[in-house]
Formats: structure tokens, sequence, C-alpha cells
């Protein structure tokens, strides 16, 4: 089938309101549309649902079902497509029964049904979509099929039954999170024939991100508040009493915010799910119980007040910052004792192998805290993404001033103490020998009689772990996985102890916090900022007589460019990004009037 490219192209304006696609969308949509599986790796904010939102539109009389499971999500994205002029639904628990009557009858005029995976694989509703004419079935966070990703959800494992059933549909697959090794599980688990790999990189360019010790939390929070006004943002804290005390002393100090966790019933979790979307108190306080699900396009922050468990969940949670692509803040504050406590909590796990990896997810993630090379390095590092610049520009590590030092003779201290120990231990006990310590483990091992024992006992073991999680980053190390990981040589590590190549890791001195990438900067500086903020009023009042969140009517993204373009008329109302057809004719007379009126 020959797919015709300039009849996306004007969907793409049409009913998105965009003119160029974003890396992968153009050969996703293409892939499905010639009946291929797929199976695409993007992270957040890359775009995800266009890619099986638009090509719908290129099969008219056909349908596709969106299998997804979140019930958040679900309700979001369906009024977004409403709101655009595409006919979508979904079936999910929150309907009455009257409702889903009524949805299931009428089934065949609906472009994108949204179903969870449970609900889908029962007879009953795949003896009802049978008879329909299906294009194409789409599973979002796909790695929840997979034992092995982060967040496996048994209920995925059904949908091994869809091809089954429909040999002939293809079946496309998103997720933003899968190493090698659940990409393969999916495929396997879901039976994929040859699928469309796209495979984008990891990295969030918008997100800064910066990572302080924690000395008095509440100011320090404040002042990243006061930068930081009129922004809506998520600020995670681990307790359910820590997020109550940090909500009744930050209204007291007069900001608009709500708060979430899991011991508030049902309707209140709503009602501030609901507040936040829709900007009336923009601002969340909540423990990680919060943001699944949540695609709120315009969150310009997200603060960590303690340190949290792993690389995953951190990153995770501050990807929820900047999915509208705008530059966005997250800050991490953390101290020793926060990581101490976690330890010792994971003490009373039962389980040894959810135990150690857990431990060791920490350990890694609170190694990372504490150095001094660029933030997204170490992140991409973490999930095996090669990072090919030394400085992004756009973390603490990268914006503050550094100072490079030399270790290499630490290094080779280091990486001959561990081939010493044969290659054959753990940080713990490496660590344990070059600080010399005298454990009953030590002696019995006759540890203290390596030439390496007691080499770097003149630095805080902290420091010593340090340098390792650093040569680790540079390749110089590897950790094994399992349930004891050990350290190992790397090829790398040959040439550093024959003296020919020096070590260097890079120390952050002095905490000036310089500005973000010029180039996001002057973005922003051409825009009318007395225009913005009366464009973003007429939003808000469209946005309460509609019931709609502000961003359904428009993102902040678009508001800056209508801003930047000032469009006179209903014809450059047109060329503003994310204006299609079904806006345009809601929206250009309020946008312009007001424009008008500005330049009047
Ligand atoms: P994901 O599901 O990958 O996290 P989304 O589908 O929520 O990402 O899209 C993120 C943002 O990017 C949305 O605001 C969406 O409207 C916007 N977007 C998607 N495709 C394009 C495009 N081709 N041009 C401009 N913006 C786009
Ligand atoms: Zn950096």
């Amino acid at each position: 089938m020959k797919i015709q490219l300039s009849s996306l192209h004007t969907k793409l304006k049409h009913s998105f309101g965009y003119d160029t696609f974003r890396p992968f969308q153009e050969e996703i949509i293409a892939a499905i549309l010639g009946k291929r599986d797929v199976l695409a790796i993007l992270p957040t904010g890359s775009g995800k649902s266009l890619c099986y939102q638009l090509p719908i539109l290129e099969t008219p009389g056909k349908m596709a079902i969106v299998i997804s499971p979140l019930i958040a999500l679900m309700q979001d994205q369906v009024q977004v497509l409403t709101s655009m002029g595409i006919s979508a639904a979904f079936i999910n628990s929150q309907l009455s029964y009257y409702e889903l009557k009524n949805i299931q009858k009428n089934l065949q005029n609906y472009a994108l049904i949204y179903v969870a995976p449970e609900r889908l694989c029962k007879e009953e509703f795949l003896d009802l979509i049978k008879p329909l004419n299906i294009a194409y079935f789409v599973i979002d966070e796909a790695h929840c099929i997979s034992q092995w990703g982060h967040a496996f959800r048994p209920e995925y494992r059904q949908l091994a039954i869809l091809k089954h059933h429909f040999p002939q549909v293809p079946i496309a697959t998103f997720t933003a999170t899968a190493t090698p090794l659940v990409q393969q599980d999916i495929i396997d688990q879901l039976h994929l024939q040859t699928p469309y790999k796209a495979i984008g990189s990891f990295d969030r360019s918008n997100l800064t991100i910066r990572i302080d010790q924690r000395d008095n939390g509440k100011d320090q929070l404040k002042r990243f508040l006061e930068s930081h006004r009129n922004q809506s943002g998520i600020i995670y804290t681990t307790t359910r009493k820590s997020v109550d005390k940090l909500y009744e002393e930050l209204k007291k100090n007069g900001y608009p915010i709500t708060k979430y966790h899991a011991g508030l019933t049902d309707s209140e979790r709503q009602k501030a799910q609901g507040t936040f979307l829709n900007d009336t108190t923009p601002i969340m306080v909540a423990t990680v119980a919060f943001g699944m699900g949540v695609h709120k396009p315009d969150v310009r922050f997200v603060v960590h007040m303690d340190l949290p468990k792993s690389f995953e969940g951190y990153y995770q949670e501050i990807g929820r910052a900047g999915r509208d692509g705008l530059p966005s803040d997250c800050l991490m504050l953390y101290s020793t004792r926060d990581y101490i406590l976690q330890k010792s909590m994971y003490a009373d796990i039962p389980d040894d192998i959810t135990k150690h990896s857990m431990l060791r997810r920490l350990e890694q993630f609170f190694s990372f805290c504490a150095a001094s090379e660029c933030r997204r390095k170490q992140i991409l590092h973490y999930f095996s993404e090669p990072y090919l610049h030394d400085n992004c520009q756009n973390c603490d590590n990268c914006l503050d001033d550094i100072i490079t030092e030399d270790i290499t003779i630490i290094a080779q201290k280091i990486l001959s103490c561990v081939y010493r120990m044969q290659q054959r231990f753990g940080i713990q006990r490496v660590v344990d020998v070059l600080a010399g310590s005298q454990t009953q483990e030590i002696i019995q091992n006759r540890f203290d009689k390596l030439s390496t024992y007691g080499l770097l006992s003149d630095l805080p073991r902290l420091d010593i772990r340090h340098y390792i999680f650093s040569l680790i980053n540079q390749n110089f190390l590897a950790m094994t996985e399992g349930q004891y990981p050990i350290l190992q040589l790397t090829v790398n590590a040959r040439s550093v102890l024959k003296k020919t190549t020096p070590v260097f890791v890079r120390k952050r001195v002095i905490k000036v916090h310089k500005e973000r990438k010029k180039s996001e900067k002057s973005h922003s500086n051409t825009v009318n900022r007395n225009m913005l903020a009366k464009l973003k009023e007429v939003r808000k009042q469209l946005a309460s007589k509609a019931g709609l969140p502000p961003y359904m009517i428009f993102h902040d993204k678009h508001l800056v460019h209508m801003a930047e373009l000032q469009p006179k008329n209903e014809a450059e109302f047109y060329q503003v990004q994310g204006v299609g057809e079904q806006k345009h004719k809601l929206y250009s007379k309020a946008f312009l009037e007001c424009i008008a009126s500005c330049l009047s």
C-alpha cells in the first residue's frame, strides 16, 4: 500500500494543528497504515499519542482500539480528541450501565475506543468487537506486559490472545521505558510479526536538572517557588504526614496549592487532581502515589523534597515536567539521612532478592546525587544509552563552576584492588579493603594481607564510594547484575593500570545558579509578555465555559507562538501551532479580538 504522505501532513495540520512531524511519528504512522506491527520506545512528551491517533483518520470506516491501563489517561485523551473533532470513547468502570450500553451499541461510530486490558480480553467483549472493522490495536504502556519491566501488570499478559483472535490486525505498542530485555519480551508475549521498531533517545533535553543537599528544606523550597511564580508544578515528599505538613505551611503562605496521597478519600483525590489540572490550584504537593496517567503538558517544575529510591522512580517523576517540550525545572533536595533511613527500612523486607535489588538501586542513585559528572550523562548511562556530549548545559553540574580533579592514582589503587580481590566482590567489600577496615570478614578472608589494603585510608568511605561510582560511570569498572552485584574491570581499565590513560573527575565547587541554555532563554524573550498574560486570561475563560482544563483549549507553547506571531486575521490565526480546523472554528474569534485589543 502506498501511503499518501501529503495527505498525512494535511491531517496533521487540519486535526492536530501542527506543521511538521516529530522524529519517528511519520515512520510509525506509515508502518501502521502499511499493516505492520510496531514497537515504539519513545520518551515522555515525544508525541506518541499522535502516532496512533492520526492513522485512523486515514482509514475511513474503520476504527482503532487502544488498550490503556489508566482510567485517568483514557478520559483525558477522549476529551482531547473530542475537542479536536475526532470521535472517541472509553469503556471502563467509570461509566454507568446506561452509558456503557449506549457506547457498546454504537461502537462502529467511533474512530477510537479506549479500553482496559482486562475488559478487552473478556469473551463477551471480544464477541462484541469481532464483527467490527478494526484497522489496528494500540497497546499503550506496553512495558506493563513484561515481568522484567518496573510496572508489570498481570492482566496485560492476557493480551497474548489478540493475535490469535485477530491475526490480520496489526498491533502497535508504545512505551517510554523498555530495556532490550523488556522489548523482546513485548514482542514475544504479543507474537508481534517483525515489528517496525522505533527506538528514540531517553533524553529529555528541556528539563533542567538540579540536585542539592537539603539544608533547611522549606526555605530552599520557598526560594525555588519564588522564582517559579504563576507556574504549575509538583512537589514530592515521602510520607502522608510530610505532605499534610508542607501543604498547610505553603497554603498559609498563600500559594495556590492542593495535595494528594493515599490517605485521602477517592473523592478528595479526584477533586485535588481536577483543580490541579484546571489550574485553580496549579501546585500539587503529593507522595509518589500521584502522577501516573496525569498528562498535564505545562507542568513547569517538579521538586523532590527527599531522596527518591531509584533512577527509575526519579526519572519517571521528573518526566512529568515539560511534556510540552518547553524548558522546565527539576530540583531535588536530599540528605545522607534519607539514605540511611531508607536503607534501614529495607532491612525488614523478607525476600532477599527483592531486598538486594532495591538496595542496589538505592545505592546507585545515592551515589549519583553526590557525583559531579553531567547528570544527564549519568542518567542515560544508567538506562544503557550513550550520551555523546560531556556537557549538557542544562544540569547543575554542567551549569555551575566545576574543577577537574586528576584522580589517576586513586583510580589505579581502586582498580588494582578490584583485581587483587579477583573481581569477585561488591562495592562494600572493596571499600572495606581500600579504607583498611578491620572487620571480621576482612581478617577471615586475609584481605588485610593484600597490597592494596588500606591504600585509601586517608579518604572518607563515602568519597571512596563516589570515586568507584565515577569509575563505573566512565566505564573503567562494571557492576554485574543479580542478587550480589560484583565489581569487575572493563577492557578500558588496563590502560589506566598501565599508566597510559589519565582519569579525571569533575567537582562542583561554587554553586552559582547560572541560567539555562541561551537559546531557550531568548526564545521566551521575544514574546510579548503582556499579550501572553492576556491570551492566558482568554484561555481560562473559554476553558471554564467549556468545562475543560485550559491546556485542552491551547497549550502554553501554542499561546507563546500566538504571542510571537500576533495573527491579525483568520488565515494568519491558522498558522499558529496547535490550531487545527476545530479549534480555529471554536476559538479564533476570541483570541483575535484579544490580540487586536493588545495591539491597539
Ligand atoms: P507522550 O505520549 O509521548 O508522552 P504526548 O502524546 O502526550 O507525548 O505528546 C506530547 C506533546 O507533544 C503534546 O502536547 C502533543 O500535542 C505534542 N505534539 C505531538 N506531536 C507533535 C508535533 N508533530 N508537533 C508539535 N507538537 C506535537
Ligand atoms: Zn549536564
